[in-house]
């Protein structure tokens, strides 16, 4: 969705519950370690005016799945992530020689006129979780390099196993 930021209440906390459709989300990861979406990502969102900006507390869940880079098994996994930002008018950023001024603990993100693309912040709080590296199990043994057998299933009889 995109958030108008005339519709965050100037005083109270406003909150907004959503879902990412598994188009976007597929869109969005399958560039990254093939991972792909299997239902909409559900968030959560509160969001309260600050003098500098607006707060966002986001919290995010996710159901991916990706192939082991060892055995290609598909290995199916929930992401539940939170994250906190300072979402502030790209009018209000620093010039690059200010950069680092605007120290605050919450990260800080410019948005472009009054509209900020909630969908696009999801998807990158959930990308921040994800492994370019899927294994389907640390210990995970991988395939026999001579006959492809899955050696999580047991030995395939090779030489050297
Ligand atoms: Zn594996
Ligand atoms: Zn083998």
């Amino acid at each position: 969705m995109k958030l108008q930021i005339a519709q965050i209440n100037d005083r109270k906390t406003t909150y907004i519950n959503g879902e990412v459709s598994v188009d976007d989300a597929v869109a969005y990861f399958e560039s990254y370690a093939g991972y792909i979406c299997e239902s909409p990502l559900s968030y959560k969102l509160e969001l309260r005016r600050k003098a500098k900006g607006i707060a966002l507390e986001a919290s995010v869940c996710a159901h991916l799945s990706a192939n082991c880079q060892r055995c290609l098994t598909l290995k199916s996994f929930e992401v539940n992530t939170q994250c906190s930002l300072l979402l502030v008018s790209q009018d209000l950023a620093p010039k690059s020689e200010e950069y680092g001024l605007s120290a605050d603990d919450l990260d800080t993100v410019y948005y472009e006129g009054d509209v900020i693309d909630i969908d696009a912040l999801v998807l990158e709080t959930v990308l921040l979780e994800l492994d370019s590296r899927v294994v389907c199990d640390e210990e995970c043994r991988g395939l026999c390099s001579q006959c492809g057998h899955n050696l999580n299933l047991g030995t395939c009889g090779c030489k050297g196993f």
